[in-house]
């Protein structure tokens, strides 16, 4: 979406005066990314970057929660925590000069590109560690669809292996979805050849026979259901043959209160508890491992494009917006507006639940079964894949 800009403005009231939220976009001017924060001069034109969904009307006269305390800033406002550079005073050196390319609300911060992207580098680093996810030398596969999520978790892990090394390779599965997944898998392929990082490639059609696109035209619903469950079934597979020790996927923190809220209106407090996890465990599940689940989806966003994404490509999935998780998105971002930090309070609850769930289940929920179809692992005799494929 392109907007001319009449009269001198900061971008942040543009922004609320076309009525979109803080969290649901990002701006370039002449195609550079600028925070909301910018000012943008007249007959500039501004191209506004939605990712996935379509943002609620505010209500006129309030700025969003995000942009209240906003003051501009031409300078990135990183200041060196280093005390050999200031003399054993932590962070009493100048701020940077860099022009900033992205404002975070919650710690008030203007960062340009390279502070960001270190700030960034180092939360996935803290991530990885808290939650001990990977050990030096494992081999991991990354989930990459090519979307910004995942181009975001390529770059990052990347970065991160210069100092926790580990091997990494991408997995890339072709649903099916013309127009939307060629682009992107193109895109992924080209940064994962520039890289030095080697690709796998598999598709629903050499593996089931089928691909969404076809499944949605013999008329089924909820096409992102058979698409998630056909999806990590491959995925699961292709690791265990490749030798893979752990799958890493893009989910960012609001993919996780989304997760969250779609759980408890669904009412599957079991699904709430698996997290696409089976409680038991089994030498035939690869482990899943969640990098970016503490950063926040814009943050992702601006980091694939400001690591070379193009958002020309697998933009959005034509059949997102039928999705009941369109809607909770939506919900998310509006409260987010209004009551910043809603989405780490969310992701946070649903840790801590998930774990007394986890908990109370171990032990109790009886021996991981192996699917009499496809002899994968199950909760059930028949696999979720083997009984959405028979249904077809
Ligand atoms: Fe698959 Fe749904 Fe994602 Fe499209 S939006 S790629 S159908 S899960
Ligand atoms: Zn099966």
């Amino acid at each position: 979406m392109k907007a001319e800009i009449s009269s001198e403005i900061q971008l942040a009231h543009l922004l609320h005066n076309m009525g979109i939220p803080a969290e649901a976009v990002l701006v370039l001017l002449d195609g550079n990314l600028v925070p909301e924060t910018a000012i943008a001069k007249k007959g500039q034109e501004a191209e506004i970057l939605f990712y996935k969904h379509v943002p609620p009307l505010l209500s006129p006269q309030e700025p969003s929660g995000h942009w209240k305390n906003a003051k501009p800033s031409v300078h990135c406002t990183h200041k060196s925590q280093s005390p050999s550079k200031t003399g054993g005073k932590k962070g009493a050196s100048p701020a940077c000069p860099s022009v900033p390319v992205i404002y975070l609300p919650y710690a008030k911060e203007h960062l340009c590109k390279k502070h960001f992207c270190g700030l960034f580098e180092k939360r996935v680093k803290r991530t990885i560690r808290n939650y001990s996810m990977l050990n030096a030398g494992e081999k991991v596969g990354i989930a990459l669809s090519g979307g910004k999520d995942s181009f975001a978790l390529l770059h990052a892990l990347n970065a991160v292996r210069k100092s926790l090394p580990f091997e990494l390779t991408a997995l890339t599965i072709d649903e099916g979805i013309p127009g939307y997944r060629d682009a992107a898998i193109e895109n992924a392929s080209r940064r994962c050849r520039e890289l030095d990082i080697e690709q796998h490639v598999f598709s629903f059609k050499e593996e089931y026979g089928t691909t969404i696109s076809e499944i949605g035209k013999k008329g089924k619903e909820n096409l992102c259901s058979y698409c998630g469950v056909l999806r990590r079934k491959i995925l699961n597979i292709k690791a265990r043959e490749l030798g893979i020790g752990k799958i890493a996927t893009g989910h960012n923190l609001d993919d996780v209160a989304q997760t969250a809220f779609l759980n408890l209106i669904r009412n599957e407090p079991l699904r709430f508890a698996r997290f696409n996890e089976p409680i038991s465990s089994s030498d035939k599940f690869v482990q899943r491992i969640r990098p970016l689940r503490e950063i926040r989806e814009k943050e992702v966003a601006a980091y694939a494009l400001l690591n070379g994404h193009s958002y020309n490509s697998g933009c959005c999935c034509p059949n997102a917006r039928n999705a009941l998780r369109w809607s909770v998105r939506h919900s998310l971002n509006s409260l987010e507006d209004s009551y910043p930090g809603t989405k780490s309070k969310v992701a946070s609850s649903f840790n801590s639940l998930q774990k007394i769930v986890r908990d109370s289940l171990r032990g109790k929920s009886g021996e991981l079964l192996f699917c009499k179809e496809c002899g994968e692992p199950s909760s059930t005799e028949l696999c979720m894949a083997c009984r959405m494929l028979g249904g077809l």
